[in-house]
């Protein structure tokens, strides 16, 4: 990136949105300088703190603040920079997030020297991604999961109601959500036990069981990055200053206790025993280039609408891999495909007055597209176990077995440059060997 003294950063970026580092970046990897994605690292000899990544580094805030690489900011970047969640840096506000991102920037382009030529000091602050392990970034205080793709919800309704009128009558008025469990939030990585609970297989009573049709969705979730008191709402046109970044959403659901439990409530045990989260945090700074309208809507009371484009270009993929199979690609769908846009599902939430807090985590809903690859669950893929993925060594899938590994990835690529949230993985292990009830 050449920057001349005649702009700021901020300037230069809007110039040339992908600027190069003179850190080694992969041509298709997801951490090039424009992403700089936040987490918290930690390993055997470093205590969790604040952390970016550039392609296969990963860079140390606490140590870059201590060292005062971000002394024209006010705040106390050390201390929010030394703690094992992202939520004291995130309750900074927007300015400073943009303010560090800019840093960084800077710091890390081809023709900084401040860092690249400090030889010694910067083995400190730079680390090997092998050599540290990913926390969950945000302690997540409230958890709220929509239902936001149209597909999505046509398709379940399709199965489980009537199919003449798959969508329920408030579904395109309203952003439909269910308040979730955020304990059982873990982060990509973390294996997850089979859920044991009633099921009601022949439909003359219920039984207990471990579950049988256990599934992944794809979805992704947003951090809340700033209050709102209660009594007061966030419009749509506010919605994006209250949002940090994004992350890949595995919900993992349990399709046989849900049929039984989910009448009149809502999901309750199939959906509370394992969420999994990518580990970094890809901020709203970063997708910018990426933005696109969402698709079209039916009109909506006026708090629900909004100016401009919305939505974003995520390219979204799932993978399983059975044990000692290959890995195969299951789902290739989009974040674009979304009904509800996060605005308005940040909006819908707080128009009652509902209090949002920093680290609060509303996920987006199973993100299903037209047609059968780009639909975001096994219950979708197989309708509910009629059909079944075939792998080459004969193995079939109709919904997750034990010591499959569920593989999401999800990535932007604009005028031949790229850009990704890593992985999120979640493996699944053997339910827990429990008296009979
Ligand atoms: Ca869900």
């Amino acid at each position: 990136m050449h920057q001349d003294s005649n702009h700021s950063p901020e300037e230069a970026l809007k110039m040339n949105p992908f600027p190069a580092s003179w850190l080694p970046v992969a041509a298709d990897s997801d951490f090039p300088l424009w992403n700089l994605p936040f987490g918290i690292i930690h390993n055997a000899w470093l205590k969790p703190r604040a952390a970016t990544r550039i392609g296969d580094t990963v860079v140390d805030l606490s140590v870059l603040a201590e060292a005062g690489y971000f002394s024209t900011l006010p705040q106390d970047l050390v201390r929010v920079f030394r703690q094992d969640s992202l939520n004291d840096f995130i309750a900074l506000g927007k300015p400073v997030w943009k303010a560090v991102r800019e840093r960084l920037l800077s710091i890390f382009s081809e023709e900084d020297g401040s860092l690249r030529d400090k030889v010694v000091f910067r083995n400190q602050a730079l680390l090997s991604a092998k050599e540290v392990e990913m926390l969950l970034p945000v302690r997540v205080g409230d958890y709220t999961d929509f239902y936001s793709s149209l597909e999505h919800a046509t398709n379940v309704g399709l199965m489980f109601r009537d199919p003449k009128n798959a969508l329920l009558p408030n579904w395109k008025h309203l952003p439909v959500a269910y308040h979730g469990h955020s304990s059982s939030i873990m982060v990509s990585g973390t294996p997850v036990k089979r859920p044991s609970g009633q099921i009601n297989p022949g439909n003359d009573g219920p039984v207990f069981s471990p579950s049988r049709n256990l599934d992944f969705e794809l979805e992704m979730a947003f951090v809340v990055g700033k209050d709102n008191p209660s009594g007061s709402s966030v419009s749509t046109a506010e919605a994006e200053d209250h949002i940090f970044g994004m992350m890949i959403f595995n919900d993992l659901s349990a399709r046989d206790i849900q049929k039984w439990e989910y009448v009149p409530l809502g999901p309750f045990l199939s959906k509370n025993f394992g969420s999994v989260v990518s580990p970094w945090i890809v901020t709203m700074e970063a997708l910018e280039p990426f933005r696109v309208a969402g698709p079209p809507q039916d009109p909506v009371l006026p708090y629900l609408s909004f100016e401009g484009k919305r939505s974003f270009d995520i390219r979204l993929e799932v993978w399983i891999q059975p044990e000692g199979a290959e890995a195969k690609r299951v789902c290739l769908s989009n974040f674009r495909y979304l009904y509800w846009n996060m605005a308005q599902q940040l909006a819908h939430h707080t128009v009652n007055g509902c209090n949002m807090r920093v680290g609060d985590l509303c996920a987006s809903g199973t993100i299903s597209g037209p047609d059968r690859e780009s639909f975001g669950s096994l219950l979708e893929i197989t309708w509910n176990g009629r059909d079944s993925i075939q792998y080459s060594d004969g193995r079939e899938r109709t919904f997750l077995e034990d010591h499959d590994v569920v593989v999401m990835k999800a990535s932007c690529e604009k005028d031949g440059l790229r850009m990704g949230f890593g992985e999120c993985v979640t493996r699944i292990l053997p339910a827990l060997q429990t008296l009979s009830k």
